[in-house]
């Protein structure tokens, strides 16, 4: 078998996220109690969004947390798992090489797209693949028990797991995962989540994806980056909106010292 292809489906999510989040903001202000402040929103949906968007905008994302997404992932190879793995607010539980042995030679693994440019190369990644497959074989037909046989799997062999986190922890990890310094195979596997959860809730993960969907990049190297354009375009608008704003509030200063009967005696 051969070479295997990621996919990545939602299997739960909670069932107003959205309301669920404006709720959780709202209870902060209101005299109200949760259960009526909830009960609103179905006939206030501008509010709703309203209220979301500024909790999101100002980083108030414990808010977010009340939402659980769980995820069912498969054709993802085990050096992306090992990446996915150190987000440490998602939970995981993933197919054991211990306790699941491949049952013949072809095990499922990932290949490098880049391969395709290079036939030559990419053929000799399947034969190695064949070849360790082979030899895992034939240390289970040794006697060897899965946890031994699969010291010899590689990196690309494929797993499956289902990843859950509440909204604030992916939000979180497309953060760090679409940003174009992720590598390849998790950033897809990321964006294929951005995608389901824009999809589903739209408003709650309205700017989610790298920090440079909100107008700022961290990375050392983020100027090399295609997508920085966005970036220094973003930062000349909000230059352009501060200039703006101050020549207006200095304008309005020197009205206001101008009228002021006590301006000359403060010179
Ligand atoms: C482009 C890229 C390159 C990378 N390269 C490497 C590499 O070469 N080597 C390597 O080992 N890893 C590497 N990583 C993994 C990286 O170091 C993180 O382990 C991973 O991205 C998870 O991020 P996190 O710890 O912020 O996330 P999470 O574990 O999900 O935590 C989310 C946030 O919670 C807070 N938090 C969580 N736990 C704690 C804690 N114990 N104390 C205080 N605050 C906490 C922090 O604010 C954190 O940002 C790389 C990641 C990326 C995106």
């Amino acid at each position: 078998m051969p070479e295997t292809r990621l996919k990545v489906v939602l299997l739960e999510k909670s069932p107003h996220p959205t309301a669920m989040t404006a709720t959780a903001a709202r209870t902060c202000y209101s005299a109200n109690e949760p259960a009526v402040i909830a009960a609103r929103w179905a006939q206030r949906p501008d509010d709703m969004r309203r209220t979301v968007n500024r909790v999101r905008a100002a980083g108030h994302h414990s808010t977010l947390e009340h939402n659980i997404y769980v995820f069912g992932i498969s054709g993802l190879s085990r050096a992306a798992t090992h990446q996915l793995v150190r987000h440490r607010h998602l939970q995981f539980d993933q197919q054991s090489q211990r306790y699941m042995a491949f049952k013949d030679a072809d095990f499922p693994y990932i290949k490098p797209r880049r391969l395709t440019a290079l036939p030559e190369m990419s053929a000799r990644f399947d034969r190695l693949m064949r070849e360790i497959g082979e030899t895992y074989q034939a240390l289970l037909a040794a006697g060897l028990p899965s946890e031994d046989a699969r010291f010899v799997l590689p990196n690309a062999a494929a797993s499956q797991l289902i990843v859950s986190g509440n909204a604030r922890a992916w939000y979180e990890f497309l953060t760090l995962r679409t940003c174009n310094m992720a590598q390849w195979e998790i950033r897809e596997m990321a964006f294929e989540v951005l995608r389901i959860l824009k999809r589903e809730d739209p408003v709650l993960f309205a700017d989610a994806g790298a920090t440079c969907v909100r107008g700022y990049c961290r990375e050392p190297d983020g100027p090399r980056c295609p997508r920085y354009i966005a970036v220094a375009k973003s930062q000349l608008d909000a230059a352009a909106k501060a200039g703006v704003w101050l020549a207006e509030r200095n304008a309005a200063k020197a009205r206001r010292i101008g009228q002021s009967p006590s301006a000359d005696d403060e010179s």
